[in-house]
């Protein structure tokens, strides 16, 4: 039997959302479609733009912008990226030390309802090679 086209859609877009959420790697769509392609092969990449689109509007994923790249992070909980700019690998950071910008809104007077930080250098690895 057929399945209906709306659970097929929606199983889709599940598995989709599976496969970012399986990996730090904070992957391209490219990545992301050669991926789910292992579990529905007959997936079309515009398929998959469209599920990522809808997934980033709904609030399920997170998009970020990598020079001419989109990248996608399943992770949606609050934290903060470093990227390095050698490898292009993009790492979760947590920032401990939050006083200077307790300082900053002191400063300026501000309060400061959000905060996301994009570090870039080299990382370890990078560094040590
Ligand atoms: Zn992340």
């Amino acid at each position: 039997m057929m399945e209906p086209i709306k659970q097929r859609y929606s199983k889709q877009r599940e598995t989709i959302l599976k496969v970012v959420q399986s990996t730090l790697v904070h992957p391209n769509a490219d990545w992301i479609y050669q991926e789910t392609r292992k579990i529905i092969p007959n997936i079309s990449l515009g398929t998959v733009y469209r599920n990522l689109n809808q997934l980033v509007d709904s609030g399920r994923l997170l998009k970020l912008k990598d020079d001419a790249v989109v990248r996608y992070d399943g992770n949606i909980g609050h934290h903060d990226h470093f990227r390095c700019t050698r490898c292009g690998k993009w790492y979760d950071v947590e920032i401990l030390d939050l006083s200077a910008i307790k300082a900053f809104s002191e400063k300026y007077n501000f309060t400061i309802d959000s905060l996301n930080l994009e570090l870039e250098g080299t990382c370890e690895s990078c560094l040590e090679s």
